[in-house]
């Protein structure tokens, strides 16, 4: 019996050229589809053992379905676009700032051929990497000098082993933090060669305890921006004036890890703990470290600003040279920069838009959905509820950024199974569960993406009619 049913099995070279999977041997190709059929088959053969209920019809229905999700799944390993609707502003997991349009034609500009990355084409001798973009943001930052390398974690290393090796770093144990994915501020101090000098306690640490520290063997102040956490009740910490004054006296660097690193004030949103770079320029740090794709809304990379003397001991560091960025990291950093210069920022930068952009506004595009998907919504139940952004990547982690979320409920399905269904999709949407309730937040989805939500959920909907 057995014997027949695997004779109803239809043959490789059969399904592939079946009429309905051309348009999936064209997206993925005839050998991805051919493979993956394959291992379709002899899964149907081991289950088939002892099982002769199926018929062939049956059988190529069922392999055409194991197709599409093996398919889908091995797509899914892939680094691909992914809708997010979870209002996590600066998702560190589905990779931090969204670029501009300006920043994203720039990479793509010399991404397609070469470019005057180490050229100079006033002389058409060797240029230095990067030097146009140190000067835009120099000028931008009021600051000395800039550097850039592959992320702030980089310059964080890069910046205390040039400084610092073999000599004493001293932090306050209120900043001996994790910012996740394993950066730590005492691996990473320890990692750079130098010798951390714990100042004060968890919660409070004053001027004179760093005063105190101060030795023949210290070589940098270290201040670390909390990024992802608040010590809240009894504190003291100096502030950064007063540590930049100590640091002077004794002639010695103070150095900022800021992290997120913002050139616009958040006050506006009520987040009051995100200071600006300038502040932290103007405060007389004598180097600020901050990342590129956090707050700054660009690509993926660490900026070193501060005084020329310590930013030519940096640049000269051999680390420099493995820490370095390439051609498209510059061009997307000189695009993002230059709405800075423009004063269009607010305007042409996605992160920065979503992060500003008014309840009121996102209220209205969640209605205005609910109102579109109306109209084929049988057995859907959609409604705007009140919620919460946040903005993620590790900054203002107490900051709630008022929301309207659209709730959806589909038949018997559980928010679970909703979310998986969206995830799943092509491309994926990443929504967010709260209280059971499978939600959307519209501030992190761009006009754009809205169809692709929409479309989705009538699929899901017409799949459980
Ligand atoms: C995020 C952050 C880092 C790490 O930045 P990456 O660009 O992800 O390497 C370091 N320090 C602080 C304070 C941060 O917030």
């Amino acid at each position: 019996m057995t014997e027949s049913v695997l004779r109803n099995l239809p043959s490789i070279d059969l399904l592939l050229r079946k009429e309905s999977l051309q348009p999936l041997i064209a997206e993925a190709g005839r050998d991805a589809v051919r493979d993956r059929l394959r291992e379709v088959m002899a899964g149907l053969r081991e289950e088939m053992i002892g099982d002769s209920s199926a018929g062939a019809s049956e059988l190529e229905t069922v392999i055409e379905q194991r197709l599409m999700s093996s398919l889908t799944h091995r797509s899914m390993k892939l680094t691909q676009r992914v809708i997010n609707a979870t209002g996590v502003v600066l998702h560190t997991n589905l990779g931090r700032a969204p670029l501009s349009a300006e920043a994203i034609e720039a990479i793509s500009s010399v991404a397609r051929g070469y470019c005057n990355l180490e050229y100079d084409l006033a002389t058409g001798k060797r240029g230095k990497r990067g030097t146009g973009f140190e000067e835009m943001l120099r000028d931008l930052l009021n600051c000395e000098a800039v550097a850039v390398v592959n992320n702030c974690a980089a310059a964080v290393l890069l910046t205390l082993n040039t400084l610092a090796e073999g000599g004493e770093v001293n932090v306050s144990r209120g900043e001996l933090m994790e910012i996740g994915g394993s950066f730590r501020i005492p691996d990473v101090i320890a990692k750079s060669g130098a010798r951390i000098r714990e100042v004060g306690t968890t919660n409070r640490t004053r001027l004179s305890d760093y005063e105190n520290a101060i030795n023949e063997q210290t070589r940098v102040i270290l201040r670390a921006h909390p990024s992802n956490y608040r010590i809240v009740g009894f504190t003291e910490k100096p502030s950064l004036e007063e540590l930049s004054d100590l640091a002077s006296r004794h002639n010695l660097p103070l150095f900022e890890d800021l992290g997120s690193g913002c050139m616009v004030s958040l006050l506006p949103l009520g987040i009051t703990d995100e200071p600006t770079i300038s502040y932290s320029i103007r405060s007389g740090c004598s180097v600020v470290a901050f990342s590129g794709d956090k707050l700054l809304g660009g690509p993926q990379s660490g900026i070193i600003t501060g005084k020329t003397e310590l930013i030519d001991r940096i640049r000269k560091n051999p680390l420099m040279r493995a820490l370095r960025v390439d051609k498209l990291t510059y061009a997307a950093l000189e695009a993002t920069i230059a709405e800075y210069a423009a004063g269009r920022a607010m305007k042409n930068l996605p992160g920065l838009r979503a992060l500003f952009a008014t309840k009121e506004s996102i209220t209205e595009r969640a209605q205005a959905f609910i109102q579109r998907a109306k109209s084929s919504n049988g057995g859907a139940h959609l409604e705007v509820i009140d919620g919460f952004s946040v903005v993620g990547g590790g900054s203002a982690p107490e900051s709630q950024i008022p929301t309207s979320l659209i709730s959806i409920v589909i038949g018997e399905l559980t928010a679970e199974q909703i979310e998986e269904k969206l995830r799943l999709a092509n491309p994926p949407v990443i929504a967010r569960i709260i209280d059971d309730k499978l939600t959307l937040d519209l501030r992190t989805v761009a006009p754009s993406e809205e169809e692709e939500v929409m479309l989705r959920l009538i699929e899901i909907l017409a799949e459980n009619k």
